[in-house]
C-alpha cells in the first residue's frame, strides 16, 4: 500500500506545518486558480474494497493509515455490515468483479474468516491485502481449507517494502522479515494466487527494483513474475513535506491521462470510524480519513463523480501514477 498522508486528515484538515499552500484543496468545484477541478465519473462499481479496521500488528514509518497496534480509528467491521453491502451490490446488479480487504492488516479483525467465507460463498472472488506476518499466519491453517473449497477465487497481496531484508525491516522494524518470508513462502508452496506490493522510494529505477525482486522470488520459489505490474505492484512515495499543483478538468489531456483508469472510477470502499453508529462509503482506498470525501451510507448514494480535491488525487494517482485497483 501507498504511504505517507498525516493522521489530523482524521478531523478533515491536512496538518499544519506542511508546505502544501493553504489555499488549495478548498472548493470541491475550482481550484485556488480558480479553474475547472478535475472529476472523475463513476463507471460502475467493480472493485469493492473494505477497510476491516486501521489496527495492525506492527508499526510501520510512514504508513499512510498510521496503523499500528493502538490506532483503532477505523472500527473492526463485522460480518453483517460487510454482507450489508454485498447484498446492495448484487441487488442493484453493479457490475462487481472483485471484494477486497485492507487495513491494518486484514487478520487481525476476528471475524475475518467469516467474512472472506462469507463473500466466497456469493461467488465474487477476492483479494486480501496483508503483512504476511503473525496474524495471517495464526490463520493458516483455515485459509488453506478456504482455498481448497474456492480454488480460483481466492488471491493474497503481501506487502514487502524491499526486497533487500535490511531495507524491507528499516520501514517495518527489525524483526519483520522472517515472518513475513515464512508468510510468503507458506503461500506458495501452497499454490495460493499470489501478488506482491513494494515501494517505489528508494534511489533506484523500476527496472533495477523488478530485477531485484525478481531475483528473490526465484532464489525462494515465489510464483510472483516481478516485471508483471499487476503481480508486483510498485506504489509511489507520497512525500507529505512537498506542495502539489491541484488538478484541473484539463490535466488529463495535457499528461495523457484517462480519468476512468484512476481507482474511483470504479471502486468504492468502506470503513466505519470508531464510534460511529454505522459504516460509510468513500471513493477509494486512498482517503479514509478525510471526512469530505464520505459519500453516504449505501453504494447507491456513492454512484456519483468524484471531485479530485485532495493532495492525494495529484500525487499518488494522477501525476504518481498509483493505483490499489486490481486486474
Ligand atoms: S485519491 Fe485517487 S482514487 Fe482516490 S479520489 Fe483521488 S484521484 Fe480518485
Amino acid at each position: 500500500m501507498p504511504k505517507g498522508t498525516d493522521i489530523t486528515e482524521q478531523n478533515g484538515t491536512f496538518q499544519k506545518g506542511l508546505s502544501i499552500n493553504p489555499k488549495k484543496f478548498k472548493d470541491q468545484y475550482r481550484t485556488a486558480e480558480g479553474k475547472k477541478r478535475a472529476k472523475v465519473s463513476f463507471n460502475g462499481l467493480e472493485t469493492l474494497w473494505f477497510n476491516t479496521g486501521s489496527l495492525c500488528n506492527i508499526t510501520c514509518t510512514g504508513c499512510y493509515m498510521e496503523s499500528s497496534p493502538r490506532n483503532d480509528f477505523l472500527s473492526y467491521l463485522n460480518l453483517s455490515e460487510v454482507n450489508y453491502f454485498i447484498e446492495e451490490a448484487l441487488k442493484n446488479k453493479f457490475p462487481l468483479k472483485k471484494v477486497a480487504f485492507t487495513g491494518g492488516e486484514p487478520f487481525m479483525n476476528p471475524q475475518i474468516l467469516e467474512i472472506i467465507e462469507a463473500v466466497l460463498n456469493k461467488q465474487l472472488p477476492i483479494l486480501i491485502l496483508s503483512n504476511g506476518m503473525k496474524p495471517f499466519l495464526n490463520r493458516r491453517h483455515n485459509l488453506l481449507k478456504l482455498k481448497k473449497k474456492y480454488e480460483e477465487k481466492f488471491s493474497i497481496r503481501i506487502s514487502i517494502d524491499h526486497y533487500n531484508q535490511l531495507k524491507h525491516q528499516k520501514i517495518r522494524g527489525d524483526k519483520s522479515w522472517d515472518p513475513m518470508m515464512k508468510g510468503l513462502r507458506w503461500l506458495a508452496k501452497h499454490g495460493f494466487t499470489l501478488s506482491v506490493a513494494a515501494r517505489n522510494c528508494w534511489d533506484e529505477t523500476e527496472l533495477q527494483t523488478r530485477e531485484g525482486y525478481h531475483k528473490l522470488f526465484k532464489k525462494e520459489n515465489i510464483s510472483v513474475d516481478s516485471f508483471n505490474p499487476s503481480q508486483l505492484v510498485l506504489f509511489p512515495e507520497m512525500n507529505k513535506t512537498l506542495d502539489v499543483p491541484e488538478i484541473t478538468s484539463d490535466c488529463f489531456d495535457i499528461l495523457q491521462k484517462r480519468p476512468e483508469d484512476l481507482m474511483c472510477a470504479s471502486s468504492r470502499m468502506i470503513i466505519k470510524r470508531k464510534g460511529a453508529a454505522k459504516p460509510v462509503v468513500v471513493p477509494c482506498t486512498l482517503l479514509p480519513f478525510s471526512r469530505t470525501f464520505e459519500m453516504g451510507s449505501t453504494l447507491s448514494s456513492a454512484s456519483k463523480s468524484v471531485y479530485l480535491n485532495h493532495p492525494h488525487c495529484a500525487k499518488f494517482c494522477v501525476l504518481g501514477g498509483g493505483s490499489c485497483t486490481t486486474n
